[in-house]
């Protein structure tokens, strides 16, 4: 929900944030000695610095004011190693802190990828995949600042505050009380930054999200902008997304300019507050210069602190929102989850008065369908467009399970077999095969990823598709290049044929493609399902007449339910839905 252009979901209430990082924490015990090393490492640097004025202090009052030589060598010797030490100490402890983080932030992104991978159909209809990989980039990126430098500034910043006051305090008790005068002012504006800045910073991410959906809609949406001549109007909305975005910033960057330069004139005032005083005391002789000087010095380490802390409350409530996020979704249980039992090698395929409502909608797409289909045969699914049939199919591959009803196979529950056992009997082959980066070979082998290259040949020997391929420059090692620019339409569907072949399953899901092919290779893709086909129980989501006609049976699913079922003959002797739509067929397709 957004409310006044901030996005709600970004804010969680400090229970939810408590909550959320203390799962965190859980998360990060694999790295506790790094952090712990990280940590020890913070203390020394810090420690170090602080070093740096008490020995000040005594090269001016031991070496200068008295005018010994030795006593001002060795405390610029000892100032030096100091400075050194620190210097190396806080190298490591960067060292430490990203060894840690980038740890915990890997750990994370692999978990959730798995986690996603092993998600039903039904998941992926809740979340889009721009959603989910805006979870892995941008909100793993925001919690890489809480991870990374959140937790130790905190450590390093209250180190600091608490060692450098002790350190003044016993420097001298007047200079402190003077300086801590403007403390009341830096924690009232500290306090009002902290409200501004994080409405600023969600304000400033919720206006980011909305720049890049409209990129995104922009370049995926390109070529219907330029059929349409639009790119005008679309040019024109990105520049008002645009400007909400820029002074979405400026006023982020106003917000903090504003507190910061507070933070620092109090500084400045703080200081000019201890000279001064610090000049009378010294007139009074109740301190030294060194001790003024060691006092100015530490006063100003003092402030950088107090401005980290107050940043860090917002990094806080940033990475708690977006763990939030990411947490939800490593919450969602698989819906679909694996049994025990084994299937036969073969039987008949039962779909027993299923109905059927998406995860992601509460209206119901399939109401009491059976079908039973016998080991062996051909079954075409036809009817209007969204009545169901693409349903029917994914169900029977157990992309989804039925809301009620059973699907069987050889007897048994689709929903008692063990996952592989299912991917191995029922091969669902989509209209259109995703093709990734890598080969031809590759590609196929994503079916079966052990699969010998004599084993590929055989599968794409199997369909026909073997010779086309050979043909290639580099043979079934091609390049496809991302999306197979490079390889047509029909090629495309060949390597997605091929993957069930090598699977070799007992029954085939097909979603016909409602796209025509060339002629050339239309013949090729027709003779490679012909033979993959064969010997097969196969489910066909049909389109054309000649995949129907070369069915066993035929079931027409109308607006959810099955309307007839029967061979060719006996539908059209029946005389209703099928004939008209046969008739139909025959008078306007030239098959
Ligand atoms: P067909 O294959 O017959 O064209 P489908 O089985 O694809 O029909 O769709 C049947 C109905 O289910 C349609 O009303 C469609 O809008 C709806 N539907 C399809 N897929 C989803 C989904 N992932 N989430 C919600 N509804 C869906």
């Amino acid at each position: 929900m957004r409310v006044g252009g901030v996005a709600e979901d970004d804010k969680l209430d400090k229970e939810q944030t408590r909550a959320v990082l203390r799962r965190a924490i859980g998360m990060a015990k694999p790295f506790r000695r790094t952090i712990a090393g990280a940590l020890g490492f913070v203390l020394l640097s810090t420690l170090g610095l602080l070093l740096g004025p008490v020995i000040v202090r005594y090269g001016i009052d031991s070496g200068i004011d008295v005018g010994d030589r030795s006593v001002l060598r060795n405390a610029v010797i000892a100032y030096v190693a100091v400075v050194a030490f620190a210097y190396l100490a806080a190298r490591q402890q960067y060292i430490f802190v990203n060894r840690a983080g980038e740890g915990f932030l890997r750990a994370l992104r692999i978990r959730t990828f798995d986690h996603i991978q092993k998600q039903s159909l039904g998941f992926f209809d809740r979340y889009q995949s721009g959603v989910l990989i805006s979870r892995m980039t941008a909100d793993i990126e925001s919690m890489a600042e809480l991870v990374q430098w959140g937790l130790l500034q905190f450590v390093a910043a209250v180190f600091l505050i608490v060692i450098a006051l002790m350190l003044m305090l016993a420097l001298s008790w007047q200079l402190t009380i003077a300086a801590l005068l403007v403390m009341p002012v830096i924690i009232i504006a500290s306090r009002k930054f902290q409200r501004d800045s994080n409405d600023a910073y969600l304000e400033v991410r919720e206006r980011v999200g909305q720049n890049l959906s409209e990129l995104q809609e922009g370049i995926a949406g390109v070529r219907v902008i330029q059929a349409y001549a639009q790119e005008g109007e679309q040019t024109r909305q990105f520049v008002a997304s645009n400007r909400s975005l820029y002074r979405s910033h400026v006023h982020s960057i106003r917000v903090s300019t504003w507190y910061f330069g507070l933070v620092e004139a109090m500084g400045v005032f703080a200081t000019a507050l201890a000279i001064g005083i610090g000049g009378w005391l010294v007139g009074r002789g109740d301190v030294t210069i060194g001790t003024v000087v060691a006092f100015v010095l530490l006063l100003s380490q003092l402030f950088e602190p107090v401005q980290q802390l107050s940043q860090l409350y917002n990094t806080v409530q940033s990475s708690a929102a977006a763990l939030d996020k990411l947490f939800t979704i490593l919450d969602t249980q698989p819906d679909v989850e694996g049994g025990e039992q084994e299937f036969p090698e073969r039987g008949e395929l039962v779909v027993d008065a299923i109905g059927f409502t998406y995860p992601s909608t509460d209206q119901p797409v399939l109401r009491d369908v059976s079908i039973a289909v016998g080991d062996g045969e051909r079954l075409a699914l036809v009817g209007p467009t969204g009545a169901g049939k693409s349903t029917v199919a994914k169900l029977m591959a157990r992309l989804y399970d039925p809301t009620i009803g059973t699907i069987s196979f050889g007897g048994v529950d689709l929903r008692d077999a063990t996952l592989d056992s299912l991917r191995d009997r029922v091969v669902v082959v989509p209209q259109e095969g995703f093709l990734f980066g890598g080969s031809i070979a590759d590609n196929v082998r994503i079916a079966r990823a052990e699969a010998t290259d004599d084993e590929l040949r055989e599968a794409l020997d199997a369909i026909g598709a073997l010779d086309r391929f050979e043909e290639f420059e580099d043979g079934i090692h091609t390049e496809v290049r991302e999306r197979g620019s490079r390889l047509s339409a029909g090629e495309r569907q060949l390597v997605s044929l091929a993957r069930a072949a090598l699977v070799d399953p007992a029954v085939l899901v097909l979603d016909e493609a409602t796209s025509s092919l060339d002629p050339g290779t239309e013949l090729i893709v027709e003779g490679a399902l012909e033979k993959l086909m064969q010997g097969r129980t196969t489910i066909v989501v049909a389109h054309r007449l000649s995949t129907i006609r070369t069915a066993d049976r035929i079931a027409v699913i109308d607006a959810g339910e099955l309307a007839e079922l029967g061979t060719h003959d006996e539908l059209v002797s029946l005389g209703g839905r099928y004939a008209a739509l046969a008739s139909a067929w025959e008078s306007s397709l030239p098959t």
